[in-house]
């Protein structure tokens, strides 16, 4: 049998008015909220920690990048663990609050968060924290590279001039 487009519309209400059907949009409604409430604080524990070390760090009022200088926007920041992570790991000061280079995303977040922002960390944005990780870079960024490399050049250039 063809069911009408009126048919099959109506059945469909019926679904809808089941209360097992209300029932399940409830908690749907519920666990999304309870995501949204979790999402709103880890934004908000993301844009203090960048606002701190910013402030701390690089002295700035607004998040940014500690090598280059980037704060057009907060999403492309991220934090960065000042030294390597084989010496990270090992830092008695951290090794005491139960730090390890393994947190990640959130669960670094709320570690940060729970310790009080403690030193050991900087904010870099995403170009100049892959850089600084590259193997071969010893933890520096490329722009340091690249500065020094033309302080050296620059350096020739008025040495040969006073020659
Ligand atoms: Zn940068
Ligand atoms: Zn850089």
């Amino acid at each position: 049998m063809v069911q009408t487009d009126k048919e099959s519309k109506s059945k469909q209400n019926e679904y809808l008015q089941t209360p097992e059907r209300k029932l399940q949009e409830k908690t749907l409604y519920q666990n999304l909220e309870y995501k949204t409430d979790k999402h709103v604080i880890y934004v908000a524990n993301r844009l203090k920690i960048l606002s701190h070390y910013s402030k701390q760090i690089s002295n700035s009022n607004i998040p940014c990048c500690n090598c280059c200088g980037e704060s057009s926007h907060v999403d492309f920041l991220a934090i960065d663990h000042v030294a390597g992570k084989s010496q990270i790991d090992s830092e008695p000061e951290l090794i005491k609050l139960d730090y390890s280079s393994k947190l990640k995303g959130k669960r670094l977040i709320d570690w940060i968060i729970k310790n009080n922002c403690p030193d050991g960390f900087q904010i870099l944005c995403h170009n100049c924290n892959v850089a600084k990780g590259l193997i071969g870079n010893n933890n520096t960024c490329t722009h340091e590279t690249i500065h020094q490399e033309e302080t050296f050049a620059r350096m020739e250039e008025q040495s040969s001039f006073e020659l």
